[in-house]
């Protein structure tokens, strides 16, 4: 099993890569942000409790989400390697993912992190939020709230795997063909 970590910052390409990354390698995309949109559209209690949060800008409870990748793990015994897409974004989410992993036999074999500037990501953002239907994408207050929260409790989560050596950091600004280049590139080293 060779598992991927997209990480990076809201905006900064991760839906857009994953989706390439799974036709090349047939990873199973593990997105939370996914996860939670569908929980909501099903309304859902989870659903219900975790739309409060989405739509302030901030991160759910790292409990909600980790129940959900444990589930999610248990219901894809047969996947050849997943690719974690928005998650983990706590160091607690980290460590219990190398706990559920580690149960599995399995670990995380890479930790892509995408880098783009601050200015780009808020442009991006309201950009995606004319077409995307997302509430989260459209609001210049929620956005500069997403990135608040990635830079206040997430952007940690690399320092947790720098420790294990697993970081490669790729510039997530450019053409999205070479983005993808860069990133193949790593997991092709890897694998
Ligand atoms: P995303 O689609 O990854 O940008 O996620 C949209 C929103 O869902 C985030 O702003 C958070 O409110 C919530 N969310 C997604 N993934 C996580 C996670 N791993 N931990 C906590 N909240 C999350």
């Amino acid at each position: 099993m060779f598992h991927v970590i997209l990480f990076g910052p809201p905006g900064s390409g991760k839906g857009t890569q994953s989706e390439r990354l799974i036709a090349r390698y047939g990873f199973k995309h593990l997105s939370t942000g996914d996860l939670l949109r569908n929980e909501i559209s099903n309304n859902t209690t989870l659903g219900l409790e975790a739309k409060r949060f989405i739509d302030s800008g901030q991160l759910v409870p790292d409990e909600v989400v980790i129940g959900m990748i444990s589930d999610a793990l248990d219901k894809n015994p047969d996947a050849k390697g997943f690719l974690f897409d928005g998650f983990p974004r706590t160091r607690a989410q980290a460590e219990a993912l190398d706990t559920l992993l580690a149960q599995k036999g399995s670990a995380i074999a890479v930790f892509l992190a995408l880098e783009v500037s601050e200015t780009e990501l808020t442009k991006r953002l309201l950009n995606r939020g004319l077409t995307s239907g997302r509430s989260d994408d459209n609001n210049e207050t929620i956005v500069k709230a997403r990135i608040a929260e990635y830079n206040a409790k997430t952007s940690a989560v690399a320092d947790y795997y720098r420790q294990f050596d697993k970081v490669v950091l790729i510039k997530g600004e450019g053409l999205i063909d070479d983005i993808f280049s860069a990133l193949c590139r790593e997991i092709d080293a890897k694998k």
